[in-house]
């Protein structure tokens, strides 16, 4: 940025932060996207004048309730929920809902201001939204998730439809809760709509939705290796994570010739020095995806690290797929010494600013998430397009259409981030191409 520039871009996050004073996630995802996009933005004229930028950081609306439910004991319990509708300027809001203890407000508008540039780069008619509860899923019996889901979706009922807002699974939020959401949703309506994704492939959901995530990053990842003249076969890579998205990207490392040498959950990480082979990646699954157990019970074999990031483990590339932030300057450099050639985000900015720094300082290739993650919402978006046709694609059919939505994300990065070195900058990249799109659009509708 000129000395011009980086005045504004100091003026506009002192604005941001005086009006959303507390809410660091929210603040550094803002503030990533407008550092890429502000060049640009200062030399358009009629869109500082409309003040795009001023209005697509302030959500549409933010919808706060209380969630009051009963445990298996009889006791009763209150939760805090919100939906987070940030930008309906490109279609019907679109995101994920989280349950976990650490979810407030701030997180939620750092996820849903993500989400409408991840939407647009997909080339589907999403809006961006994200919403979820401070409610923990852990240790809860499957009658009190029910009962959770329940109450929740009475009030949030209210505030979604499939022409609204569709929201879907995200931490916390799976097959199972995705149902009993579903299930009272329709009980509340009396009629079946595509109102959530992510839901059963008998009862309307879309084949490949389960794996779009991460088979959505592998092959993003794939694409930037291709573009840089290198492949992922042969090389070693740590994955962060052991849920939706880690699983089902390990899974696809496993298929392209890679070596997946890690997997993690919220108590430390597994090491596999010889790679993770696919029965004990499927025991893996079955460990957490249906006896929600630990890494920390031997299942797949390799030596468990407890209270540990993998980042320090010998590999050639980097896939965090857990949570926000996990990743930060202390692991960049000790990646970055070992010689990395990439880092290729699986969750949603995984990589703190710092580290961000970095790798780009250091020449490594970093796809952010609103680029190599949006494979999950790019079929949470075909699943609506089925349900709205009353048809289902066969498995082939949606993995090939959620691949070639990848390639055309990926060339949409290297438009907008190509230039300046010899890598593309795929942050850079992303946050124009997907910010224009919704800029755009905003400066046609005039002053709503
Ligand atoms: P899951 O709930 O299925 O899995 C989350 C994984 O991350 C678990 O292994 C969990 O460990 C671990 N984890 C959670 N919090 C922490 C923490 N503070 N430190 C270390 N590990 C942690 O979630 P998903 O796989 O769906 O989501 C993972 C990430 O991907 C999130 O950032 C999400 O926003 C993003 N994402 C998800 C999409 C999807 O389609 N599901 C789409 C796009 C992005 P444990 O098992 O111990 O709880």
């Amino acid at each position: 940025m000129t000395e011009a520039e980086t005045r504004e871009y100091e003026s506009f996050m002192r604005g941001l932060k005086r009006r959303n004073p507390h809410q660091p996630e929210f603040q550094q995802a803002v503030g990533e996207v407008v550092a890429s996009v502000l060049p640009w933005y200062l030399a358009h004229e009629d869109y500082r004048r409309a003040q795009i930028l001023e209005r697509v950081t302030e959500p549409d609306r933010i919808i706060s309730f209380r969630v009051t439910w009963e445990t298996d004991s009889g006791e009763i319990r209150a939760n805090r929920a919100w939906r987070v509708q940030f930008n309906h300027a490109l279609g019907p809001y679109k995101g994920g809902l989280r349950f976990h203890p650490t979810v407030n407000e701030s997180i939620l508008k750092f996820l849903g201001f993500e989400q409408i540039f991840k939407n647009s780069l997909t080339g589907l008619p999403m809006g961006g939204a994200k919403g979820g509860s401070n409610f923990n899923p852990k240790g809860k019996s499957d009658r009190e998730v029910m009962r959770f889901c329940q109450s929740l979706m009475i009030e949030l009922s209210r505030h979604i439809g499939e022409d609204v807002d569709v929201p879907a699974g995200d931490i916390g939020v799976g097959g199972r809760e995705v149902s009993y959401l579903f299930g009272q949703y329709m009980r509340l309506e009396n009629r079946w709509s595509g109102v959530l994704t992510g839901k059963g492939l008998s009862y309307g959901g879309s084949a490949v939705r389960t794996e779009a995530t991460g088979w959505g990053c592998v092959y993003f990842c794939e694409e930037m290796l291709r573009h840089h003249g290198d492949s992922l076969a042969g090389k070693r890579v740590a994955v962060s994570g052991s849920g939706n998205v880690a699983l089902y990207a390990a899974q696809k490392l496993i298929e392209v010739g890679a070596t997946v040498v890690s997997l993690s959950d919220s108590r430390g990480f597994r090491h596999f020095p010889d790679g993770l082979d696919l029965d004990h990646w499927s025991a893996i699954r079955e460990l957490k995806e249906v006896r929600r157990g630990s890494l920390a019970e031997d299942v797949g074999g390799g030596i468990y690290h407890p209270g540990a990031k993998p980042w320090g483990i010998a590999c050639d590339l980097a896939m965090p797929c857990a949570t926000q932030n996990e990743l930060d300057l202390d692991d960049a450099i000790t990646l970055a010494d070992q010689g990395i050639v990439a880092v290729c985000e699986g969750a949603n900015m995984p990589v703190n600013h710092e580290a961000a720094e970095l790798l780009r300082s250091r020449g490594i290739l970093h796809a952010p998430g609103k680029a190599s993650n949006a494979g999950g919402v790019a079929v949470s978006g075909l699943e609506q397009s089925q349900n709205a046709m009353r048809l289902s694609w066969s498995r082939e059919e949606v993995d090939r259409r959620l691949r070639q939505i990848i390639i055309d994300i990926h060339a949409r990065c290297v438009a907008e981030g190509s230039g300046e070195g010899p890598k593309v900058d795929y942050l850079k990249g992303s946050n124009l191409a997907g910010f224009k799109k919704v800029a755009g659009a905003m400066l046609a509708y005039g002053a709503v």
